[in-house]
């Protein structure tokens, strides 16, 4: 392991601050100050960017390896978009600049772009209007939510106290649902993937708050009651949220607003091919229809009748910010550029190849890994290594072996609910021979299962870090990632 605290030499600098003409010191009560210099690593420009550049190659990324990773859609970021979002015009306005008087004259281009994005993303979505603010998902689940409290508290629905969530769900629903402070239920799954009907009457009353859901599910599969399970949730004043990550897999062909949702988030990160960072930068717009919208966030952005944009924080129902400014402009940019590129054909032509490949795979493996719903996959596809397991080799060995391949692994043990789950989401950005690499690759692991499980436990033999202890990675994440080591430790 290499650690830029092991560089460390007593006495290097690679930059110098001038002395400081503020005084800090005295803005500070002593109780908070240090009483010892940090512990920084003492290391020139050149020790870092050697560094830092190594340990990035060590990555996969997108722009590198096959990226098949379920349910994140981790599809190409087109360099054209990245051009675009790195325009000055873009990256050096200051956020508070729209607010000043006098300032919209240089912000009009940057209120556009939030402007007609949300626009795009209602015709897209069918619904009326979408707040561009969350950062992630999650974030934008989290803010549906707190959506769905205001609307209830509104109309008086005091007794409202559960959310209801399919067990497909991915763990960020009942999280967000927790968050704002709603308990959750869990409704089992039937043998095609869909919701349980009878199950989900069984537990709607008068203290269900909304149901959260995505379509297609995070198996891969639609759900085609959903007209009913909205029926069920409106009788009883509930909200219907659409969890929008799988959006890819029917952009264009469906939209979540016209078959019974009240508000769903978008993740730009992944349908709208913007790069997901690790852990950030990402993007949840979240859109609503009228049930909801005098709740949305401020501030919003307005297109006056002369044709200029403004900020407008005149919303008195609104929950307030939910982060500052206008969200992650950058991503958005992004997003305006990939929407304009494509174009209506574009966009529908993508899930159209999503929904396309994802399938391709699914049937060239199946005579190989056990498949979890017998009928057509959406963007993606499950599949069970239960087989392999009794042969000793399990979804993370597969996994293991896969990098030794060079392919980024699928995601394993998601949805929890599959034993051994191996969830394949290709995307539309990839080839054909792209694809037959991988699924060579995939047919060689289960032959290899075979005549040889126990090398598995070898793998992956081709990285600087093989087999991490993972009792021990997970038990003590101190001392695994966050503290330097007392010393260095040899590699
Ligand atoms: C990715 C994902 C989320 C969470 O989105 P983040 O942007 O990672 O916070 C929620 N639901 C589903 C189904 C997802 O795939």
């Amino acid at each position: 392991m290499e650690l830029i605290f092991e560089k460390s030499i007593a006495g290097r600098k690679g930059f110098c601050f001038g002395p400081s003409d503020v005084p800090i010191h005295a803005q500070i009560d002593p109780k908070y100050a240090r009483t010892q210099d940090a512990p920084l690593p003492e290391v020139s420009e050149l020790d870092v960017v050697r560094h830092y550049t190594r340990l990035s190659q060590r990555n996969f990324s997108i722009d590198t390896h096959f990226y098949p990773l379920g349910s994140c859609t981790m599809k190409y970021n087109p360099k054209f978009t990245e051009a675009l979002a790195r325009l000055s015009g873009f990256t050096d306005l200051h956020p508070l600049l729209a607010q000043l008087s006098g300032g919209e004259q240089w912000t009009q281009g940057a209120l556009q772009v939030l402007y007609e994005l949300e626009q795009w993303m209602c015709e897209i979505t069918g619904f009326s209007n979408f707040t561009m603010q969350p950062l992630a998902g999650a974030h934008g689940e989290l803010t549906g939510i707190m959506l769905m409290a205001a609307y209830h508290k509104s109309k008086g629905n005091v007794k409202k106290k559960y959310v209801i969530v399919p067990d497909s769900a991915h763990g960020t629903n009942p999280a967000s649902a927790a968050v704002a402070g709603y308990e959750t239920l869990s409704i089992p799954s039937n043998k095609d993937g869909g919701m349980d009907l009878d199950a989900l009457k069984a537990a709607v009353n008068g203290e269900t708050a909304g149901l959260m859901m995505t379509n297609p599910s995070t198996y891969g599969v639609f759900e085609p009651n959903i007209s009913e399970i909205a029926d069920i949730i409106h009788a009883v004043d509930g909200i219907m949220y659409y969890d929008g990550a799988n959006l890819n897999a029917v952009l264009g062909r469906c939209r979540p607003g016209d078959v019974g949702f009240d508000v769903m988030h978008i993740n730009i990160h992944k349908t709208f091919a913007t790069p997901h960072g690790g852990g950030g930068p990402g993007s949840g717009p979240v859109g609503v229809n009228e049930k909801l919208a005098k709740f949305l966030p401020i501030s919003r952005v307005v297109k006056h009748s002369d044709g200029i944009y403004a900020l407008d924080y005149d919303y008195s129902e609104s929950i307030g910010y939910i982060a500052s400014f206008y969200g992650n402009f950058g991503l958005l940019v992004r997003a305006y550029a990939y929407v304009l590129m494509l174009g209506k054909e574009g966009l529908i032509e993508t899930a159209n190849h999503a929904v396309l490949n994802a399938n391709y795979i699914m049937n060239k493996l199946e005579p190989y890994y056990k498949i979890c719903f017998d009928r057509i996959c959406m963007h993606e596809s499950v599949f069970s290594a239960s087989q392999q397991a009794e042969r000793g080799v399990t979804a993370t060995d597969i996994a293991k072996f896969l990098i030794d391949q060079q392919v980024h692994p699928p995601t394993v043990y998601f949805p929890i609910s599959v034993p051994e789950a191996v969830m394949i989401e290709p995307t539309e950005t990839e080839s054909k021979q792209t694809m037959d690499r991988f699924i060579e690759t995939m047919i060689e692991a289960d032959k290899l299962s075979q005549t040889n499980p126990k090398i598995f436990k070898e793998f992956p033999k081709t990285m600087p870090v093989t087999r991490p202890d993972e009792v021990k990675a997970a038990r003590d994440v101190k001392t695994s990632f966050f503290l330097a080591p007392a010393e260095p430790e040899s590699s």
